[in-house]
């Protein structure tokens, strides 16, 4: 095995201020108590490239165990590979082992309860050899080799807490230099692992604004077929990462042209290539780019309106062919979001509860356009739930199709009904990423559209 490139403190950017002081905290309780603490992931990608980390995960060689002897806000967590989760009051720090490479299955293998696993290919790891012998227990390896388990290169690096250096083994420093995102090993082989690496790739190298190394971008073109093969529920949860990662045009854009996209939600893009192809192109970009201008307003959208957002137009394409055919028009829409997002051709498993929201946003379309806004119908409405992420719908599509406009003039008046409560001033503001509901909230928020 090769010796690590090590940076010690003074030569590089990384100082321990910069890290978060639940991360600090855990890393040094550590060290203190004679193991070895890094710092791993994201977080020193990030702060080597003066970039503020979602996210800091500790990589250390007690085991959980041991950990929770440290840290009395701390649980164990994991089925196989047992991870320690370190808790302070709005974090958690992901405290892991360092793992051996042979540990290697796609996290779905493990966090998820075996019957909802659509692997059943996944090597069991307990079951591997090393020369012919079963290796049973053999999960923890040494930091070399949780550095080469990682996917791609500039997420390989590790900080040691003990002297403040930067230890290398997988060629990361290089390739943060570069502006490079180098897949770890063979693209091919890790791809094949974890396809779910694939989309990392294009998320990762888009909001660095990295290219995607050669070998790594071919493979991607030719594989983004076996993300068939991986759990739904992590796809949506890659999903919903992307749309709320500050460049979600791009990561469109990006995985649109390697045909990752089109893998995803075949149905979907078939539409987005069909007769309306431009207004459709159109809609969905624009309403990527709001959802990468509010995030840059530190606001954090319901997943249920960035749905109904990104699938809009062609959900209620798909109602408008249902009411043509005789289908009651409220009928129609919530049959369309059901045909749309349950299509098992999608490889993301949208939770129910979303759906059901889509429902709801799409459905107070069909019933604002019912109605003239200012009715006791009216004014029961505007008090239903997901009324106000109906009206950013609303506001959206009416910046992108002209025809609605009269509609949202309509509810946006002043509302004359004597049974309504007063106009709240705030009541159409988003609320913060950091504010009261901190993670996939309640939250939206809205840009003026006009
Ligand atoms: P983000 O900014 O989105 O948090 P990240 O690289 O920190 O990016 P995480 O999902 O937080 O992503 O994962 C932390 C680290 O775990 C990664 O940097 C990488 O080293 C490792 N990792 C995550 N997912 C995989 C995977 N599918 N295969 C191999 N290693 C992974
Ligand atoms: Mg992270």
């Amino acid at each position: 095995m090769d010796e690590p490139v090590i940076l010690r403190e003074s030569e590089h950017g990384l100082h321990r201020e910069m890290i978060a002081y639940e991360a600090l905290r855990v890393l040094t309780r550590l060290d203190e108590a004679g193991y070895q603490a890094y710092l791993c992931g994201g977080g020193v990608r990030d702060l080597l490239l003066g970039r503020k980390p979602k996210d800091f995960d500790v990589a250390t060689d007690a085991r959980p165990e041991e950990v929770k002897k440290i840290f009395r806000n701390c649980r164990i967590i994991g089925r196989r590979f047992k991870l320690a989760h370190v808790f302070f009051r709005d974090v958690i720090i992901e405290t892991a082992t360092f793992r051996a490479l042979l540990d290697n299955p796609p996290p779905e293998a493990e966090d998820v309860p075996l019957p909802s696993r659509r692997h059943t290919d996944v090597p069991d790891p307990t079951f591997a050899t090393r020369g012919g012998v079963i290796v049973r227990d053999n999960v923890y390896g040494t930091p070399e080799e949780d550095a080469r388990r990682r996917d791609f290169t500039i997420n390989g690096l590790f900080y040691n807490i003990a002297d403040g250096s930067i230890i290398d083994y997988v060629g990361g420093l290089k390739d943060l230099e570069h502006r490079v995102l180098r897949v770890i090993g063979d693209p091919e082989t890790r791809f094949h692992e974890d396809p779910v690496r694939m989309v990392r790739a294009v998320r990762i190298a888009s909001q660095l604004d990295f290219e995607i190394e050669r070998h790594a971008r071919e493979a991607i073109v030719k594989m983004c077929g076996e993300l068939g093969s991986s759990s739904r529920e992590r796809l949506h949860e890659e999903m919903l990462k992307i749309l709320n990662c500050g460049c979600a045009l791009k990561v469109f854009e990006r995985s649109w042209r390697k045909g990752l996209f089109q893998t995803i939600y075949p149905p979907f893009s078939a539409w987005l290539q069909g007769p309306d192809r431009h207004e459709a192109m159109n809609w969905v970009k624009k309403a990527l780019r709001q959802f990468d201008v509010w995030k840059q307003a530190g606001l954090k959208p319901m997943p249920a309106l960035q749905h109904a957002l990104l699938f809009g137009p062609y959900i209620e394409g798909m109602a408008g062919g249902f009411a043509a055919e005789g289908m009651p028009e409220f009928e129609a829409i919530l049959q369309a979001v059901n045909t749309v997002l349950r299509d098992k051709a999608n490889l993301t498993q949208i939770p129910k509860a979303v759906v059901f929201d889509v429902e709801r946003i799409l459905g107070i379309q069909v019933q604002m356009n019912k109605s003239s806004g200012q009715s006791k119908y009216a004014s029961r409405l505007r008090h239903r739930n997901g009324f106000q992420e109906a009206l950013v719908y609303l506001k959206f599509a009416s910046g992108v199709d002209p025809a609605r406009k009269e509609l949202l003039a309509r509810w946006m008046a002043p509302s004359h009904e004597p049974s309504a409560p007063p106009p709240r001033k705030h009541e159409h503001e988003p609320r913060h990423e950091h504010g009261p509901h901190p993670g996939h909230g309640q939250s939206h928020g809205h840009e003026s559209h006009g």
